[in-house]
């Protein structure tokens, strides 16, 4: 059974994310910054659109919704919690809730911080989390509404899926978030493989997403709480996970 998997670059440096089941012929768009980009991707494959599924009700991941539903007669999914905030839903979803897409099976994950209504999609089969602005590539979106606590439980608890998981979220921040990275522990190995990687993905006019978990796991400041990092952000011995999170999220914020 094969899913194709679509990257479609919106706005300055957002990404919509498309997904495409041969078998059943069913297509979903993961946030819509912009119509255009992503019915151009549609008419040149020649798929017609079956779902629309929001991460969070910011206006760079939905701008778009109610002209590429119209236009296509796509359903639109998002969090119930938000429905006030986020384009007329077809099908408002919670936490825990499952759905099919064509064959696979959609988990709606619950992933505030950044927003608090914010969630992620996770299609275990395929291996893919469409993560939004909660976990990004190198990096975690900026707490506007939610706790630390709040984003260090959302990074847990996506952490926690297979480390062959793609990791699929909103926006091209990875080189910065890398330069992030590489501040807190320069001229480490793992880090300067990585920022080179990206770099000749930027090069080619490539993006430098999905990363796997795996990848996230061994170099992401945000998801690691080991002596190394808390050494680098100066926390002492037996500083907690959640301590050393605050300690990062803090310093990105000014870096
Ligand atoms: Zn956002
Ligand atoms: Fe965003």
């Amino acid at each position: 059974m094969t899913l194709e998997l679509t990257i479609v670059p919106c706005l300055s440096d957002n990404y919509a994310w498309i997904i495409h089941e041969q078998a059943t012929d069913t297509t979903a768009v993961i946030d819509v910054p912009d119509a255009a980009p992503i019915l151009d991707v549609l008419k040149a494959r020649g798929w017609r659109l079956n779902h629309i599924l929001i991460t969070h009700h910011h206006d760079d991941h939905i701008a778009g919704v109610e002209a590429l539903a119209q236009m296509t007669g796509a359903r639109v999914i998002g969090a119930a919690q938000d429905a006030a905030r986020l384009p007329a839903l077809s099908d408002a979803v919670a936490p825990g809730d499952r759905f099919p897409l064509g064959i696979q099976t959609v988990e709606v994950i619950d992933a505030p911080g950044h927003t608090l209504g914010h969630v992620a999609y996770y299609l275990a089969e395929a291996g893919l989390l469409f993560s939004g602005d909660s976990l990004m590539s190198w990096g975690c979106g900026r707490l506007f509404e939610g706790t630390p606590a709040q984003m260090h439980a959302t990074l847990r608890r996506l952490a926690a899926l297979p480390p062959e998981t793609r990791i699929c979220s909103g926006h091209e921040y990875t080189e910065a978030n890398g330069r992030f990275a590489l501040a807190l522990e320069p001229g480490s190995p793992a880090l300067v493989a990585r920022m080179a990687e990206v770099r000749a993905l930027r090069a080619e006019g490539k993006p430098s997403l999905p990363p796997t978990l795996a990848q996230e796991l061994a170099t992401n400041p945000f998801l690691r709480a080991d002596d190394g990092l808390r050494r680098a952000l100066g926390l002492p011995e037996g500083a907690s996970a959640l301590e050393l999170f605050t300690e990062a999220r803090a310093r990105k914020d000014r870096f």
